[in-house]
C-alpha cells in the first residue's frame, strides 16, 4: 500500500526531519534574499535522488518533478521557505543564529515537511502513475511574493491539482488538520490619499481651504463604504491606519493631508466596489470643498480561494484514515498568502495544521519574535500530503468521480 508506506518511510525519518526544521530555523534568510536556503534544499533534493531539478524559478523557487513514467495526473505540493525581519527572542537552543531574521511564521516547518514527503516518495517502491511536481516558493512575505513569478515561469502548466498546507501556531497541536472551502484567506490591498487644500493663517479660515476639516469627513465617510455599501454578509474591513496634516504652529491652516490604510476582503466583486466607492467619495468630498485629492490604492495578493472538491476531498481523505471528527472546519480569516495566485489557476486547496505547543500555557501568535511550533506537526502534515499522493497516483481512485476532474472542466 503506497500511504501506509510512505508513512512509514516519514515516520522512520522524523529525527532527520527535526533536525532539518531546526537547521532551516537556525539560518533564516529573508525574502528574495534566500541564497543559502536555496542551496540546502537542492542538496537534499539531490540527496534524496532528485535529477529533474530545475532552478532559479520565478526567483529562487525550486521545482522537483517525480516521474512515474506511468500514466497519471500530474500534483503539485507547495512550501514556501522565507523568514521575516524580526529579532527571536526564544529561549530555543536551536533559535535563530541571525540578528534581526526568524523564521517566525513556520515556513521552515512546511520546508522541512515536503522535503520529507519528497524523500518518502522516492524511497518508496510502490507503482506510481504520474507525477509531483514539488514546490519550494521563496518570499512570499513580501509582495509581489515568489508565488506570482513561479506562476507566470509557466512551470506548473500541465499541474491538474495543486495543495498547500499552513501550520497554525495559535491553535493547539492536536493530530487533527483544518480546512476552508471558497474563501479562506483575504485579498490585502494598500491604499494612501493626498489631499491638497490650500493653507493660510489659523484665523482666517475663509481665506484657505482646510485639508484637516476636508480629511477629518473623508474618514468618517469612508467607513460607510463598509457599513452601508457592501453586501453586510460580505466579509470586509478598512482600516486608516495613519493621518498626517499639518506641523510646526498653533496657528497654520495645512494645505495637504494625507491618509494611508488597509483593505481586506474576501470576495473580489467587494474588493472592487471598495476601490470604486473610495475612489468616488474622495473626489466628491473634496470637490465640495473646494480641495483635490488623488488617490493610490495597490493591489496586494488576492483571496484565496479554495476549491469546493480537493477541500472536500482532503478532509474524507484524513478522516477516513483518521477517524471521522479529525478534519475540523474553520472560517475564513483576514490574513493573506499568495497561495491564492495558484489557486487562481488550479484547482486545489490551502489547508492548516494545528501546531501550538499543548503544554506551553501562550503561543505567540505568527509573525511574533516568540513564536514557536510543535514539531510534531510536521508528522500530520507530512501524513496528509502522503494522503493527497495516495489519492492521485496509486492508480486505485474511481474512474469518474468529481475529484478526478481535470483542471479545464472547473469553472
Ligand atoms: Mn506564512
Amino acid at each position: 500500500m503506497l500511504y501506509e508506506n510512505l508513512e512509514k518511510i516519514i515516520e522512520d525519518s522524523y529525527d532527520e526531519t527535526v533536525k532539518l526544521r531546526r537547521y532551516l530555523h537556525m539560518n533564516p534568510e529573508l525574502s528574495f534574499q534566500e541564497e543559502h536556503t536555496r542551496e540546502y534544499i537542492l542538496k537534499k533534493l539531490k540527496e534524496y535522488g532528485y535529477s529533474d531539478i530545475k532552478e532559479n524559478v520565478g526567483g529562487n523557487g525550486i521545482l522537483a518533478t517525480y516521474d512515474s513514467q506511468n500514466e497519471g495526473p500530474i500534483i503539485g505540493l507547495r512550501a514556501d521557505f522565507d523568514a521575516l525581519p524580526i529579532q527571536e527572542e526564544t529561549d530555543l537552543e536551536f533559535r535563530s543564529q541571525k540578528d534581526g531574521v526568524m523564521h517566525a511564521c513556520g515556513h521552515d516547518v512546511h520546508t522541512a515537511i515536503l522535503l520529507s514527503v519528497a524523500k518518502a516518495v522516492k524511497a518508496s517502491t510502490d507503482p506510481l502513475y504520474g507525477k509531483i511536481i514539488f514546490i519550494f516558493q521563496h518570499a512570499e512575505e513580501l509582495p509581489p511574493g515568489g508565488a506570482k513569478a513561479i506562476v507566470a515561469s509557466g512551470e506548473l502548466s500541465e499541474i491538474d491539482y495543486i495543495y498547500g498546507l499552513h501550520v497554525h501556531g495559535n491553535d493547539k497541536f492536536d493530530g487533527k488538520i483544518n480546512y476552508c472551502s471558497g474563501y479562506a484567506m483575504a485579498a490585502s490591498d494598500n491604499f494612501e490619499i493626498k489631499i491638497q487644500g490650500a493653507g493660510g493663517h489659523g484665523s482666517a479660515p475663509h481665506m484657505t481651504t482646510d485639508s484637516t476639516v476636508v480629511a477629518a469627513f473623508l474618514i468618517q465617510q469612508l467607513q460607510t463604504i463598509i457599513s452601508r455599501k457592501k453586501d453586510p454578509s460580505e466579509s470586509g474591513v478598512l482600516t486608516i491606519a495613519i493621518f498626517k496634516s499639518g506641523e510646526g504652529a498653533h496657528n497654520i491652516i495645512a494645505d495637504t493631508a494625507t491618509l494611508k490604510g488597509t483593505v481586506r476582503t474576501l470576495n473580489p466583486e467587494v474588493q472592487a466596489l471598495v476601490e470604486s466607492e473610495m475612489r468616488k467619495m474622495t473626489a466628491l468630498i473634496c470637490e465640495a470643498h473646494g480641495a483635490k485629492a488623488t488617490v493610490s490604492y495597490e493591489k496586494g495578493y488576492p483571496a484565496v480561494f479554495n476549491h469546493k472538491e480537493p477541500t472536500e476531498l482532503v478532509k474524507n481523505l484524513f478522516e477516513k484514515k483518521f477517524g471521522a471528527g479529525q478534519a475540523e472546519a474553520v472560517a475564513p480569516a483576514m490574513g493573506g498568502e499568495d497561495f491564492a495566485y495558484y489557486l487562481e489557476e488550479k484547482p486545489g486547496t490551502f489547508f492548516y495544521v494545528p501546531a501550538g505547543i499543548p503544554e506551553q500555557e501562550i503561543n505567540y501568535p505568527h509573525h511574533h519574535s516568540k513564536f514557536t511550533v510543535d514539531e510534531r506537526s510536521m508528522l500530520v502534515g507530512a501524513k496528509a500530503f502522503s494522503l493527497i499522493i495516495d489519492h492521485y497516483l496509486s492508480g486505485a481512485k474511481t474512474e469518474g468521480s468529481d475529484t478526478d476532474k481535470k483542471a479545464g472542466e472547473y469553472a
